[in-house]
């Protein structure tokens, strides 16, 4: 033990300066604000300061994420903002002294010393917020009057509870431990201090003089009358409901007394309190009793009453009913604070566990918006970014911060890598990257490192509050922006997180392969210690739809492929066809309201609107019903439909009144209604450049180009290979051709189903009168992977595949080309695909990003035309791939394009191969295998016209 001497001896070299310290645990996020001030503070001396001007001082305001602080004033910048750094972390209840371990004296001196300053008269003319406590117990009359709950002095002097934690860590998990040990200290200032430990509390022996005790009767006289505090109740049982309740605190009673009302304990001093929950600096905390009853020290108390949900909140080990609230004093006033909390916020708080809900809540859509799959731009990000949201999983979970590392790849060029004919490989990446802790990437002082020609991976790993290592992930797509690599691993966990949320009991084996696909490893001992209660308080996934429900709406479907696919039964869609339509990729804007409705009664409750809502098409962001509405829709139009229920932690996070809500979800068939109006639809970078640069569109002219093969060759039967939505299969039926049978494939159903609207409409229009243009007697769309042999191909004059296989990994590419040229085997096969080399002048002179300079880093972080491009080639590459091709295949093939020239630098915009059979094409190797495989039938029919039948039918 240290006795006194030179307080310096005692300092290490080591020493973590305050700043350092709010740098590991707020990153960025800490903002810090230096203003000159004079000498003179204009109070003291108005006139002087103007006159005398002294040599300048600096004052530092720390903003962070829930509250800011003032810096004493210094004479040096740096001092200001250390100083500011140190009232933060003074105010999050961070001992400099004990965490940073500078000061090796005993920790229970500390805490005896620091107990004798909260007893003293000193304390109580401070905002310190046990001033707030005393003030009340000295009010009170009678034997127990100025005793204080030993909890409450625990709780709320931060010193004091770190340096509980400090001599027993487990303090974190067991609020009652600390209430131990502050009586242990206690009993070491006899004479100071009386504490009862059978009745915890505490309070000084020598009463307060009474001029001080005088001046506080005064000025609790003006404090306002009783309020009513509204508070939710969180029942032990796992059975009974969360329900709304108040708390009625007298004008001069003590709050805690009403608490202790509620809890039903015995008096004050067996209230237990958890610490904040939520925001740091948040009020927010869960009371429940101390059961006496049972033996403290070891903490047994029966499992029975253990608190799940509100342990699950707390990460603090809670048993019997429990309270939370939002009350208490803090340092801004004398007057008690208070916030209402109700069953709502109770569920925001709850889904705020979940990636999915973290993601919903800064959208402010809990109902319509989803965790997104992919991290495409940050411009067409919207909501928290996906770091930031694995920040919050982490504080939210009691975690770390999480560690993300850049890993920087020299890579020689990417043109080399492609050009060996083998599939863009990212070396093993070197751990030479430098570690940052969150907000402190580099990417977050806005000097962004885009080094010409090398691209960036990151790693990110979790690790518990003890610093074991949970959660590891380092993908193997690299990015051209080291920001967007950090964005893009961070989506990666989180969707891995999220579906262990969306089944807490999944199999341990099912939640590794799934990582596994992610590269994410993790270490299920201490993954499960962490996530221990998280089966049992998410639990409302396993929600069945009775069959009444879907029974409300199966006479309402109208389309075929609709009820067959998504799911999503379309009551109506008002307003003419404007002809602008979302597609993968497109940010749309839309207005929606999302209301319960129940069957019969027409009950109809309102639980989520929005009328500005922004999202991408085709990353997922928000729940798959509402994008398979959406892209239904061309501008200006409305539609309504309904969904089965969310999870009913969802719908009551997001209704107003829960009440009226839970009635109605327990006593009546419900479903969601969503109404949409389809407000913006801003296309996707790549469609935007092929219109702005080109007249006719170089889509439009992609089509007419396969449309001249399509009449000089007088082909009868045509499949396009990766259809989409259908482009080129609706504009033949605007031209005359000899075409009788059309099919398109995909693999993407939301395309289908658009492709699917279009024919329909114009094929079903044009059947009555007679048709001048076309004399197509069938047309079938197939879900399928065109990389797959199904007999139905076999034998079509013509094939077309217009931007596709660049949708596809490389190596499936030329798998592509051998299934359609050994098994399929048109007569003529037409294939466009971007040209690499054109992407500089596309780039150069982007007209997106002079509309928006945000669109800028879009163009810039996206090294190909579209964020779905697995690869785009250059001349030489394409060329080579179709020669190959053509030559293992008795093929001939001819090279072309649209948009530029052949013969100007750098060729065309789309460069298209036309591959023709050979005159003497055996049908060679594939003729044996396609008689085995003369059944498969691997493709799946989703739309279906036959003229002879001139209605459209659902197989
Ligand atoms: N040919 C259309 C669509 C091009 S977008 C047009 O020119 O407008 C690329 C399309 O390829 C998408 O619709 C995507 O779903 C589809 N696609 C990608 N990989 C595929 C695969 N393996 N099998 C079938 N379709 C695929
Ligand atoms: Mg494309």
């Amino acid at each position: 033990m240290e006795t006194g001497g030179s307080p310096t001896v005692t300092l290490k070299k080591t020493n973590l300066t305050p700043k350092a310290i709010v740098h590991q645990k707020f990153g960025s996020k800490a903002c810090y604000i230096v203003e000159k001030v004079q000498e003179m503070t204009q109070n003291e001396c108005p006139g002087l300061a103007i006159i005398q001007k002294g040599p300048p001082l600096f004052r530092c305001t720390l903003q962070l994420p829930d509250f800011s602080v003032m810096s004493e004033i210094c004479k040096k910048k740096r001092d200001a903002e250390q100083s500011a750094a140190e009232k933060a972390l003074d105010k999050i209840g961070f001992n400099l002294e004990t965490n940073n371990l500078t000061n090796v004296q005993d920790p229970w001196d500390n805490m005896i010393s620091r107990l004798s300053y909260l007893f003293s008269d000193e304390l109580l003319s401070t905002l310190h917020p046990l001033s707030g406590h005393f003030r009340a117990v000295l009010q009170r009359e009678g034997d127990l009057s100025g005793s204080i709950p030993v909890c409450v002095m625990a709780i709320y002097d931060a010193k004091l509870c770190s340096l509980c934690k400090s001599i027993d860590p487990m303090v974190e998990t067991n609020p009652l431990l600390a209430v131990q040990l502050v009586m242990k200290a206690a009993a070491r200032l006899p004479g100071f201090i009386v504490s009862s430990e059978e009745h915890l509390w505490m309070r000084r022996e020598n009463p307060f003089p009474s001029e001080i005790l005088q001046s506080l009767i005064t000025e609790e006289a003006i404090l306002p009358e009783s309020v009513q505090i509204k508070a939710v109740r969180i029942p032990y049982s796992p059975d009974k409901i969360v329900e709304p309740m108040s708390i009625n605190v007298s004008s001069n009673g003590y709050y805690m007394d009403a608490i202790a009302q509620e809890l039903a304990v015995k008096d004050v001093f067996r209230v237990l309190i958890s610490r904040s929950i939520g925001k740091a600096s948040s009020e927010m905390r869960l009371y429940s009793s101390v059961d006496l009853s049972s033996d403290v020290k070891e903490n047994v108390k029966s499992e029975e009453y253990f608190n799940v949900r509100a342990s699950y909140f707390s990460g603090q080990d809670i048993h019997g009913d429990a309270i939370l609230a939002c009350i208490g004093y803090t340092w801004k006033s004398r007057e008690l604070y208070h916030e209402d909390v109700s069953v709502r916020t109770y569920y925001r708080m709850l889904i705020n566990k979940m990636p999915s809900g973290v993601y919903k809540l800064s959208r402010e859509a809990i109902l319509a918006a989803d965790l997104p799959v992919a991290f495409t731009t940050r411009t067409n990000w919207r909501g928290s970014s996906p770091r930031d949201l694995l920040c919050t999983f982490c504080r939210q979970h009691h975690l770390s911060e999480p560690v993300f590392s850049p890993i920087n790849n020299p890579l020689k060029s990417l043109v080399d890598s492609l050009g060996s004919g083998k599939r863009l490989k990212v070396e093993e990446p070197g751990k030479e990257g430098t570690e940052y802790a969150n907000g402190n990437g580099v990417a977050a002082t806005g000097r962004e490192p885009v080094a010409p020609g090398s691209t960036f991976n990151c790693e990110v790993k979790i690790y518990s509050k003890c610093q074991n290592l949970i959660v590891h992930c380092l993908p193997k797509n690299s990015y051209k922006k080291q920001a967007d690599a950090f964005q893009s691993t961070a989506l990666k966990l989180l969707s891995w997180l999220n579906t262990f949320f969306k089944e807490p009991d999944m199999p341990l084996e099912k939640l590794t392969s799934s990582g596994y696909a992610l590269n994410i490893r993790f270490n299920p001992q201490f993954f499960f210690k962490e996530f221990a209660l998280c089966p049992s308080v998410h639990n409302v996934w396993q929600r069945t739809v009775t069959e009444e429900i879907r029974s409300l709406d199966s006479d309402r479907f109208n389309h075929p492929c609709i009820e067959q696919g998504v799911g999503v039964s379309l009551l109506n869609i008002e307003g003419q066809d404007s002809g602008v339509s979302p597609s993968s990729g497109s940010l749309v804007c839309i207005n929606y309201n999302i209301s319960l409705v129940t069957k019969g009664e027409n009950t109809k409750e309102l639980l989520e609107s929005n009328d500005d809502f922004e999202f991408e098409i085709g990353t997922g962001a928000v729940i798959p019903q509402l994008e398979a509405g959406v892209i239904q829709l061309s501008l200006g139009q409305f539609a309504c439909f309904h969904t089965e229920l969310h999870p009913e932690e969802f719908i009551l996070a997001a209704a107003g009144d829960s009440a009226k809500t839970l009635s109605l979800l327990s006593s009546k068939a419900c479903c969601l209604e969503f109404s949409i109006i389809l407000l913006k639809v801003t296309e996707p970078l790549e469609d935007r450049m092929e219109q702005a640069f080109f007249n006719p569109p170089l889509s439009k002219q992609r089509v007419e180009y396969a449309l001249r093969h399509i009449k000089e060759s007088s082909a009868t039967t045509l499949i396009d290979f990766g259809c989409g939505s259908g482009s080129l299969l609706g504009s033949l039926l605007d031209y005359p051709t000899a075409l009788e049978k059309i099919v398109g494939v995909d693999i993407s159903q939301k395309s289908l189903i658009r492709a699917a609207k279009i024919l329909h409409s114009k094929l079903s229009s044009d059947s009555d009168a007679e048709l001048p243009n076309t004399r197509i007697r069938s047309a079938l769309l197939y879900e399928g992977s065109i990389t797959d042999v199904d007999s139905r191909l076999y034998g079509f004059d013509i094939g077309t595949c217009l931007e596709v296989i660049e949708h596809m990994e490389e190596d499936q590419a030329c798998l592509f080309g051998d299934v359609v040229l050994s098994y399929f085997c048109p007569r003529i096969l037409i294939v466009s695909t971007p040209n690499y080399e054109y992407n500089v002048i596309l780039q150069r002179s982007n007209p997106a990003s002079q509309e928006d300079p945000n669109e800028k880093t879009q163009s810039q972080s996206c090294k190909f035309r579209n964020h779905d491009h697995k690869f785009e080639w250059t001349r030489q590459q394409f060329n080579r791939w179709a020669a190959d091709l053509a030559a293992r295949h008795n093929y001939s093939v001819e090279y072309s394009g649209v948009g530029g020239f052949a013969d100007l630098e750098p060729g065309f915009a789309s460069q298209i191969a036309v591959f023709c059979r050979g005159d003497n094409h055996s049908e060679g190797q594939g003729d044996d295998d396609l008689k085995k495989i003369d059944t498969a039938h691997k493709y799946e029919i989703v739309w279906e016209w036959d003229r002879s039948r001139t209605l459209s039918s659902a197989v």
